[in-house]
């Protein structure tokens, strides 16, 4: 696409009227009324912003569904690295071509565009999309942006204090030269304590650090390093399968993993490797700090977030519907959205396909249906003889909204058939890849 192209597509809206309802999971149908933005076109242009799970499986299932579409997926990133299945990586149980795959392979197998821009701002009132490379039309907008970190409890607003912690103790929980940097520590760890830290509410794979801490103190059990993992939670329990992490920490690793809940970091000192908890003082010889997270930079920008509870920033978005508050054409799908639903790869990606399939509802004029994303988790615990453990879950909301679990957020047995059970994580990684580029 070049720039006359870009341009092509910044044509101003047309204004219409319309009547959009939508129906929850209980299948009871509301409507509302309001003015719309969307134009009406025969080739509606629908444009996601983010190349991860949610924004790949919406745009290739856009194209599919609505053939006529011009579909445009924008990524500032020229490649895709997974983050699932990194903690492997890291530990040199797969190599890097595993885990990385091609936005253009995705774009061209799939018929849809790939920009490989930033997207930096949005003019809501005539449907264009700013980019680090020009303007983009679009008639449907979806913001499938990820996380970004919230650093602010460590450093009370202090922007190179939060620089060091990114570049010297990355959390390695967004794809990127952090995973690199984590790498070089495991791998030139001497000895000593190894500190990882696992934030407060629904942060981003709430499986994933007590993963990390199990395959970490394997590679140090391996590779014969006098180290152990002293795991922070600011949780008062491990929220996901813990009853298989506990055994594993008690039984596998009783004397590489030192689990703490309910840890409350007053301050970290970076220079002097100091940590002061509620409680103690912990002192570290290296660490990876995961900080809170919240909604990225540029949708609060565009004015298009709330403040919980705990003063975090999230999406305000209906949750039936992914519209953000006010709009009626611009949707987030994916971990950017504020919704309890594990924030994992698998959940994004079949939130994408269903965001995808109610935006071509109502293209088609029908009434678009919220479905329950669906919840697939693998953690691998440990290598030779290999352990891993799994769990299945989807959701419903109540009749007042609230968010309840239709299956099971603890683990299946994780004695039972661990070998099995491994090949099957790197199973579903393949096959979700080959869902998404193929
Ligand atoms: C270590 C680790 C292990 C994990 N393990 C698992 C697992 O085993 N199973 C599982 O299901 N999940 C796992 N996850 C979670 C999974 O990675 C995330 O839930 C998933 O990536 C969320 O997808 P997403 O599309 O919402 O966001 P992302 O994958 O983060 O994609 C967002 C995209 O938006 C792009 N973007 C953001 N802002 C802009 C902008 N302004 N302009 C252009 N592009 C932009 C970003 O570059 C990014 O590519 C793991 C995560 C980590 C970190």
């Amino acid at each position: 696409m070049n720039r006359r192209d870009l341009l092509k597509y910044g044509t101003s809206a047309l204004l219409l009227s319309t009547g959009i309802a939508y129906a929850s999971d209980d299948q009871k149908v509301k409507t509302t009324k309001h003015n719309s933005t969307k134009k009406k076109t025969k080739n509606p242009r629908i444009v996601v912003v983010g190349g991860g799970w949610a924004g790949l499986a919406l745009a290739k299932d856009m194209k599919y569904r609505v053939p006529n579409a011009d579909v445009t997926m924008v990524e500032r990133r020229d490649h895709f690295v997974s983050c699932p299945m990194s903690n492997e990586w890291l530990v040199d149980l797969v190599d890097l071509e595993f885990l990385t795959h091609s936005y253009l392979d995705a774009a061209k197998n799939n018929n849809y565009t790939y920009l490989h821009a930033e997207v930096i701002d949005v003019d809501k009132k005539y449907n264009i999309l700013k980019t680090s490379i020009g303007d983009v039309g679009y008639d449907y907008l979806v913001f499938a942006v990820g996380i970004e970190y919230d650093y602010e409890d460590w450093t009370q607003g202090d922007k190179v204090l939060e620089e060091k912690f990114k570049t010297q103790y990355p959390a390695a929980f967004i794809p990127g030269s952090e995973h690199i940097t984590l790498k070089e520590k495991i791998h030139n760890f001497k000895g000593g304590n190894f500190v990882l830290t696992v934030p407060s509410g629904n942060y981003r794979c709430l499986a994933a650090p007590y993963e990390r801490a199990c395959l970490i103190a394997d590679y140090f059990d391996k590779h014969n390093i006098e180290g152990k993992v002293i795991l922070l939670d600011a949780n008062n329990d491990i929220k996901i399968k813990a009853d298989g992490f506990h055994s594993a920490f008690k039984e596998l690793y009783k004397d590489r993993i030192e689990y703490q809940s309910s840890v409350e970091i007053e301050s970290i000192d970076l220079d002097k490797k100091i940590i002061t908890t509620g409680f103690d003082d912990i002192a570290f010889d290296d660490a990876s700090f995961y900080p809170n997270v919240k909604a990225p930079y540029l949708i609060e920008k565009l004015g298009m977030t709330r403040k919980t509870p705990y003063n975090r920033i999230e999406a305000d978005i209906n949750q039936y519907t992914y519209k953000f508050k006010g709009s009626d054409n611009i949707y987030a799908c994916g971990d950017v959205r504020p919704m309890g639903f594990s924030k994992s790869g698998n959940t994004a990606y079949s939130e994408g396909l269903n965001l995808s399939k109610m935006i071509a509802d109502e293209i088609a004029g029908k009434i678009p249906v919220w479905q329950s994303p669906v919840t697939t988790c693998f953690s691998i615990l440990r290598t030779k003889p290999e352990k891993c453990i799994s769990l299945y879950t989807e959701y419903a909301y109540d009749k007042n909204g609230g968010m309840l679990f239709k299956g099971n957020m603890t683990d299946e047995a994780w004695k039972t058939n661990g070998l099995g059970k491994a090949r099957v994580a790197y199973g579903w990684a393949e096959s979700m890849y080959r869902n998404m580029f193929d």
